[in-house]
């Protein structure tokens, strides 16, 4: 099977927080043509993909990667093409009220993605894949590819169960697959039911800011620009078999996100002119909260190897990053309130640091 991604790519996921981040980067900086595939779960929102659908170069399949049916449908339709594979249940906390959403969409969808991929496929199957799958590290230390697999969650299990598959299929058929693992991504279009776009708009709103245990877990953050970077190269220049770590060289605790996100807020709305802050600081919000069950301690990325073969890096700071997310959401209340459904809405307590 060719390793040379098409000019026709299936983004899976791609009315995700990620996934439209990726479309919106190939309509701008590519000539692919795009086919996206989702169920447009609670996660999935067509807002996220506006303007984008007007024109002609990205078409929307509405559809479920774990259905042999729909998989097969849009290959036979759509296809032939590369994929490249964001589709999956994403947060940590519901993995743990109902991890059986997670193996379906996580480990069954990505099994079916791949035996319609190795019979009606071509080109390149780039599987998106997380840190988490590797555990919890101590204080020192960071991920490389060959750090042995030790996932805490049903839903990183899922995801280390998904990379096996992959890998598999590349020894067994020969598929042309590539993974990437990478850090917890922040930036436009993520749901707020993830720790940053939380803290902002709750802090805006003048909620609480919850935050598990003593704040003290630490994670690696990456703009989610670098990480579509990153996915392109490796689709473009990664070697077939091998995994690339993706990491923003961005590590802090939760408390230090919280307060970061404070201080951002008070540049752009001061909280003396913030009447729903009622006289408080934006810090003055935080609240800590029990800590969820298995909640890993510390994640950190070291991505030598995908600026050595992939001549990729982060290139946005984390203080940069955040200011420009945190303009983002004040600018586009609409956006917010389309995707805040009944699911999100009750949002105290489903903050996730996991951020996936
Ligand atoms: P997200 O939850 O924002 O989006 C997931 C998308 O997949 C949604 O559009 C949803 O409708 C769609 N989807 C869910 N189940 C589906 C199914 N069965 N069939 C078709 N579509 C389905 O997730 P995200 O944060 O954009 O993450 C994208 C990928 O990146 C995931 O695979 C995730 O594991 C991985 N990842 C994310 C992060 C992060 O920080 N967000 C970090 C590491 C890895």
């Amino acid at each position: 099977m060719s390793g040379l991604p098409l000019s026709k790519v299936l983004v899976t996921g791609g009315a995700g927080f990620i996934g439209s981040n990726f479309v919106r980067l190939l309509v701008e900086e590519t000539s692919f043509e795009i086919v996206v595939l989702d169920k447009l779960t609670y996660a999935g929102h067509l807002e996220s993909l506006e303007p984008l659908l007007d024109g002609d170069r990205v078409h929307f399949v509405r559809g479920d990667i774990g259905s042999a049916r729909d998989v097969r449908t849009v290959f036979a339709e759509h296809g032939p093409f590369s994929v490249v594979n964001f589709a999956a249940e994403s947060h940590v906390d519901r993995s743990i009220d109902s991890p059986g959403d997670f193996v379906q969409t996580n480990v069954t969808g990505t099994f079916e993605l791949l035996d319609a991929f190795r019979h009606q496929g071509s080109g390149r199957f780039l599987h998106v894949s997380t840190d988490e799958v590797f555990g919890s590290l101590g204080p020192d230390g960071a991920f490389v590819e060959t750090t042995p697999y030790d996932p805490s969650s049903p839903y990183s299990a899922s995801k280390a169960a998904a990379d096996h598959l992959v890998r598999a299929y590349h020894r067994t058929f020969g598929v042309d697959a590539v993974i990437t693992n990478c850090s917890n991504n922040y930036g436009p279009y993520q749901l707020p039911e993830k720790l940053i776009p939380l803290m902002i708009l709750n802090a805006a709103e003048g909620l609480d800011l919850p935050i598990y245990g003593d704040g003290s877990n630490v994670r690696d953050w990456l703009h989610v620009e670098d990480h579509c970077r990153g996915i392109l190269a490796a689709l473009e220049r990664g070697r077939a078999g091998d995994s690339y770590n993706l990491g923003g060289l961005s590590e802090r605790n939760n408390v230090e996100v919280v307060d970061a996100v404070c201080a951002a807020l008070e540049n752009y709305r001061p909280a003396a002119e913030n009447e729903a802050l009622e006289g408080r600081s934006y810090a003055d919000l935080k609240t800590f909260v029990s800590d969820r069950p298995g909640h890993d301690q510390r994640y950190a990325i070291d991505p030598s190897k995908a600026q050595a073969e992939l001549d990729w890096g982060p290139t946005v700071t984390f203080e940069e990053g955040l200011r420009q997310t945190v303009r983002w959401y004040l600018d586009n209340g609409r956006w917010c309130q389309a995707v805040q459904t009944n699911a999100t809405r009750n949002r105290i307590g489903l903050a996730d640091d996991e951020a996936s």
